[in-house]
C-alpha cells in the first residue's frame, strides 16, 4: 500500500483540487492508497496570524470570512448539489468554534501555545473534511480521519514528540477495523494523554505521512507538491535550480534541515528505518518522475547533491580567555541553552578555543544572551569573558551531498565563488560527517551567494553573467547584436548566459535583473523613465547585488574611469574598450590592475589596442609564461593605415584624408589620427603592459605633420592647411616612391623606450605589405628572438571592436 500526501498547494483551489482526484482515481486502480493532506495554501499562516491578531486586539472577523469562502467555493464547485448542505454544516460547527476561540484570545489578550495549536488544527481539519466529501463521489468508501486520535504525541505544544509505539498501534488497529474503507487523514495535528490537539512542526504534515507509512508498513510514500521533486536550490531563489532523481535520506535530511522547504526533516526518520522510499511529486505536472529518496542511490558525478539555505538567523558570538582549556564550558553553554529550548542551527570554535559562535533563531537571540550573562556572571565579571555580542540579518547556505566526503576542492570552490562576489563569509561548519559545509553570511548577499554557488557547482548547467553597460554608440549596439545573434550558441556550446542587466547612454538608463530583452533594448531604453546618471547608474549596478556581475565601458569618455575602482571593490569584473583609462597616470593604471587582483574580479581591456586582435592577450601571455620583451614595433592605426595605403600615385593627402574622413575611417575630428595621440596611448599601455612604468610624456611623437598642420585651428582650417601644404606630402610620396618603399607611421618599444616615428620601409620590411587599415604588431622577446611574434589584421571598426568586447565578457570568471 502507499501514503499519498498532498500539500497546501495541492488542496489549494478548485483546479488542484480536481487534480488531485485525478491523481488518485490512478493510483486506485491498483490499490487503495491511504491520503494524507494539508490545511489548503495560506490557511495555516492566515490562523496564525488571527490568532496572534487576536492577542494585541485586531479584528479577526474579515480573515475568518476569508476562510469560509475559500472553502465554500470549493464545496459548491466540487459536490454535488444534494450533498453541499450537509458539508456546509459540518465546515461551519469548524468555523464557529474557531471564532469563539479566536473570541476567547481577544478577550483574554492570551495565546497559548496549547490555544494556538488547537487554532491552527482547524486548517488541516476543514481541508480534510471538505476533500473526503468531494472524494467520496468517485470512491464511496472514503472516510475522513482525524489523526489527533491516532498520532500521540507530549505535550510539546507547537512542535509535539511521537510516541511512537503507541501511535503504530493505534493506527494499525485503526486500519483493521476500517481495512474496506478509504482513509483521508489530517496531516499535521496530533493529541496528546489527555486528548488535547498537538502539532508536529510547521510543515509537519509529511511527517503524518511518514508516520503512516511506517505503521502500515507501506511501500511508498509519495509527497506530492507544486514543484518537480527536491531541487538542486529553492527555485525561488534559484531560476536554475533543476530536480534531483534521487536522494539519500541523509542527503534529503540535510538539504531540508538546512531550509529546502519542500519536505519537512523528520519526515525522514521513520521512513529511513524502515526503509521505506519517499517520493516526492508534482501536483502540477504528475507525468515527471520526482525525486526518489532511499538508501541505495546511484552513485552520482557531482561533488554536492544540493544548496540550501536559511534566510534569517543571528549569531552570538562569545569571546574570552575564560574559555580556553576549559572542558565544560561548552558543555555549560550548551546545557543551558537546551535546557531553555533554545534551538542553535549551526556552532564554530576556533581552534585556539578563543571564541565560540552559534546560530540562533533571531527570536531566540535576546533571550539567549540574557541567559548567559546569567550563567556566567562570574566569568564576566572577572573578565574572562566578553560580553556576548548579538549580530543580526545573517544568513546560512550550506553545500549539502554525500560525495563530498570523497572529494577535495569542495571548499574550495564554494570559498571562490563566494569571494569572487564579494560575499563576506562570518562564520563556517563543516559537521564530521562531511555531508554540508554550511557558511553564515549577509541575509542581504543571499540570494546572490546562493546563485553563484548553484554556478559554481552545476558547471555542466550555464553560467549567467550579469553585464551592465554604458555606450549604445556603435560598439554598444554592434555588442548587442552580436550577443542576441549567439545567445544560443553560447549557451548550448560554451555554457554561458549573458544577461543584460542594465544599459545607459548619455540620455536614459534601464534596468532588468532578468535580462533587458536584445530584440527590444532600444525600445525599452526610450521608454524608459530613469534619466541617465552615471553615479546613479553605478549605485545601482551595486545594489542590484547580481552574481557574476560585469561592467562593460563602450563609451570613448574619461566619466566612467572614475567609477572602475569602485566597481572592483564591489566585486565586479569590468571589461572596456576605453582606453582612456589605462593611458592616464600609471598610478591610476596600477591601481586599477591591482585593485581588480585584490578583489579576484577581472579587468579585460584587449580592445584597448588593436580592436579585436589578440594582442594585450598575447602580451600576458607571453610576460606571464616569464618571458621578457625586447622590442615591439606595432603600426596600431588602422586611420593612418589606410591613409598611406591610399597615398599613392597622383592622389594628393588632402583628398586621401577626406575620402578616410567620409568612409568612417577617422575620429569625427581626423587631427586626432593625425596627431598620433590615439596610437600613443596604445603605445603607453602596451610598454605597461610589457613592464615599464611610463608616463604618456615619456612617449616620443615624431609628428607627421608640418607646423601649419598642427596649428590649425578646427577642421575646416585644417584641410586648407592640408591642401597648402600638399607640396610636403607630395615630397615625402615622392621620395619613398623613388626608393621603392612605402611610407609607414611606426610606434616602438625598445629599451623601455617608446617613440612613435614616420618611416619609410622597403619591402624586406615585414610592414612593407600592410594593406588597408590593418594593423601589424611584431613582439621581438627572449624567446622570440630569431623571428618575431607578429599579429596582423584589421585593427578598427565597430564589428571588430564589438567582437573584441564580447570575447574579453565571457572570459569573465572563467580562470
Ligand atoms: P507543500 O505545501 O506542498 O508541503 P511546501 O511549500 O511545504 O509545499 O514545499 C514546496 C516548496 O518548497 C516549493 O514550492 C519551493 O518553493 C520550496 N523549496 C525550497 N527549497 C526547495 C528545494 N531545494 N527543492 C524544491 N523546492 C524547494
Ligand atoms: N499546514 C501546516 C503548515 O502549513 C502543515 C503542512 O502544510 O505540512 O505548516
Ligand atoms: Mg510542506
Amino acid at each position: 500500500m502507499k501514503i499519498l500526501k498532498f500539500g497546501g498547494t495541492s488542496v489549494g483551489s478548485v483546479a488542484s483540487i480536481q487534480t488531485l482526484l485525478n491523481i488518485l482515481k490512478n493510483e486506485a486502480k491498483a490499490e487503495k492508497p491511504v491520503v494524507v493532506l494539508s490545511a489548503m495554501s495560506g490557511v495555516t499562516n492566515l490562523l496564525v496570524s488571527m490568532a496572534e491578531g487576536a492577542v494585541i486586539g485586531n479584528e479577526f472577523t474579515a480573515q475568518l470570512a476569508e476562510l469560509e469562502r475559500r472553502h465554500f467555493d470549493v464545496v459548491k464547485s466540487l459536490l454535488d448539489i444534494q450533498h453541499q448542505n450537509p458539508a456546509f454544516t459540518r465546515l461551519k460547527i469548524h468555523f464557529n468554534h474557531l471564532e469563539d476561540l479566536l473570541q476567547g484570545i481577544l478577550t483574554l489578550k492570551e495565546l497559548t501555545p496549547k490555544t494556538r495549536d488547537l487554532v491552527l488544527s482547524y486548517g488541516e481539519r476543514c481541508s480534510t473534511l471538505m476533500v473526503s466529501k468531494i472524494a467520496a463521489q468517485y470512491f464511496p468508501e472514503a472516510i475522513f480521519v482525524d489523526a489527533s486520535e491516532l498520532i500521540k504525541t507530549d505535550s510539546a505544544f507547537g512542535q509535539a514528540k511521537v510516541n511512537m509505539e503507541l501511535t503504530e498501534q493505534l493506527i494499525r488497529g485503526f486500519q483493521k477495523e476500517n481495512s474496506d474503507k478509504m482513509l483521508f487523514v489530517t496531516g499535521f495535528i496530533a493529541g496528546n494523554d489527555a486528548g488535547q490537539i498537538t502539532t508536529l512542526g510547521r510543515g509537519g504534515s509529511d511527517y503524518t505521512a511518514a508516520i503512516f507509512g511506517s505503521a502500515l508498513n507501506s511501500q511508498e510514500i509519495q509527497i506530492w507538491t507544486d514543484v518537480n521533486g527536491m531541487m538542486t536550490a529553492d527555485p525561488r531563489l534559484v531560476k536554475k535550480a533543476f530536480s534531483l532523481p534521487e536522494l539519500t535520506y541523509t542527503e534529503a535530511m540535510e538539504l531540508s534541515y538546512f531550509g529546502a522547504k519542500v519536505i519537512y526533516p523528520p519526515t525522514m526518520i521513520p521512513a529511513f528505518l524502515k526503509k521505506i522510499p519517499i517520493v516526492i511529486k508534482n501536483t502540477f505536472e504528475p507525468e515527471f518522475e520526482g525525486t526518489v529518496i532511499r538508501h541505495d542511490c546511484k552513485a552520482s558525478t557531482l561533488p554536492i547533491k544540493g544548496i540550501s539555505t536559511i534566510n534569517n538567523i543571528s549569531i552570538l558570538n562569545l569571546e574570552g580567555s575564560g574559555m580556553v582549556g576549559k572542558s565544560g564550558f561548552s558543555g555549560r553553554l550548551f546545557s543551558l541553552l537546551a535546557r531553555e529550548q533554545i534551538n542553535i542551527i549551526l556552532i564554530t570554535q576556533s581552534s585556539s578555543e578563543h571564541s565560540i559562535t552559534f546560530a540562533v533563531q533571531p527570536d531566540d537571540a535576546e533571550r539567549a544572551k540574557t541567559l548567559i550573562e546569567q550563567e556566567f556572571e562570574l566569568e564576566l565579571l572577572a573578565n574572562k569573558l566578553e560580553k556576548p555580542a548579538i549580530e543580526r540579518s545573517l544568513a546560512v547556505l550550506a553545500v549539502v551531498g554525500e560525495n563530498m566526503k570523497q572529494t577535495p576542492g569542495v571548499s574550495g570552490k564554494l570559498f571562490h565563488a563566494l569571494g569572487r562576489n564579494g560575499v563576506n563569509v562570518r562564520a563556517i561548519a563543516q559537521g564530521s560527517s562531511e555531508y554540508n559545509i554550511s557558511v553564515i553570511i549577509s541575509a542581504h548577499d543571499l540570494a546572490k551567494a546562493l546563485n553563484a554557488v548553484h554556478d559554481a557547482f552545476f558547471v555542466e548547467l550555464t553560467k549567467t553573467l550579469h553585464a551592465f553597460c554604458l555606450g549604445t554608440g556603435n560598439i554598444g549596439k554592434t555588442l548587442f547584436k552580436q550577443l542576441n545573434a549567439h545567445s544560443d550558441f553560447l549557451q548550448e556550446k560554451n555554457g554561458i548566459q549573458v544577461k543584460i542587466a542594465g544599459i545607459s547612454n548619455t540620455r536614459k538608463m534601464v534596468f532588468n535583473a532578468d535580462g533587458i530583452s536584445l530584440d527590444t533594448w532600444e525600445d525599452d531604453l526610450q521608454a524608459s523613465d530613469e534619466k541617465a546618471d552615471l553615479k546613479g547608474f553605478i549605485e545601482r549596478m551595486k545594489s542590484m547585488n547580481l552574481p557574476n556581475c560585469v561592467f562593460i565601458d563602450n563609451t570613448a569618455s574619461p566619466k566612467p574611469i572614475e567609477f572602475y575602482e569602485e566597481a572592483f571593490k564591489s566585486n565586479i569584473s569590468v571589461v572596456t574598450c576605453n582606453k582612456i583609462g589605462n593611458s592616464a597616470s600609471y598610478k591610476q593604471y596600477t591601481t586599477f590592475r591591482d585593485t581588480a587582483r585584490q578583489h579576484g574580479v577581472d579587468f579585460f581591456y584587449e580592445t584597448n589596442v588593436g580592436a579585436g586582435l589578440p594582442i594585450i592577450r598575447t602580451l600576458k601571455d607571453l610576460m606571464n609564461s616569464g618571458d621578457r620583451v625586447q622590442r615591439i614595433e606595432a603600426i596600431l592605426s588602422g586611420t593612418i593605415s589606410f591613409i598611406f595605403n591610399n597615398f599613392k600615385g597622383d592622389a594628393n593627402f588632402h583628398d586621401v584624408v577626406k575620402m578616410a574622413q567620409e568612409k568612417g575611417y577617422t575620429e569625427p575630428d581626423p587631427r586626432d589620427d593625425l596627431r598620433g595621440t590615439d596610437f600613443m596611448r596604445k603605445m603607453l599601455i602596451l610598454a605597461r603592459d610589457a613592464g615599464y612604468a611610463l608616463e604618456a610624456s615619456d612617449v616620443e611623437i615624431e609628428s607627421m605633420l608640418p607646423k601649419a598642420c598642427l596649428d590649425a585651428q578646427s577642421v575646416d582650417d585644417f584641410y586648407a592647411a592640408l591642401k597648402t601644404e600638399d607640396a610636403f606630402f607630395a615630397n615625402l610620396k615622392n621620395s619613398a616612391e623613388q626608393d621603392g618603399k612605402v611610407l609607414r607611421y611606426i610606434g616602438k618599444l625598445e629599451d623601455g623606450k617608446v617613440a612613435i616615428t614616420l618611416q619609410m620601409v622597403d619591402e624586406n620590411h615585414p610592414f612593407f605589405t600592410l594593406s588597408g587599415s590593418d594593423n601589424i604588431i611584431s613582439f621581438t622577446t627572449d624567446r622570440y628572438k630569431e623571428r618575431p611574434l607578429v599579429v596582423k589584421g584589421p585593427g578598427a571598426g565597430a564589428e571588430v571592436t564589438a567582437a573584441g568586447v564580447f570575447a574579453d565578457l565571457i572570459n569573465v570568471g572563467a580562470n
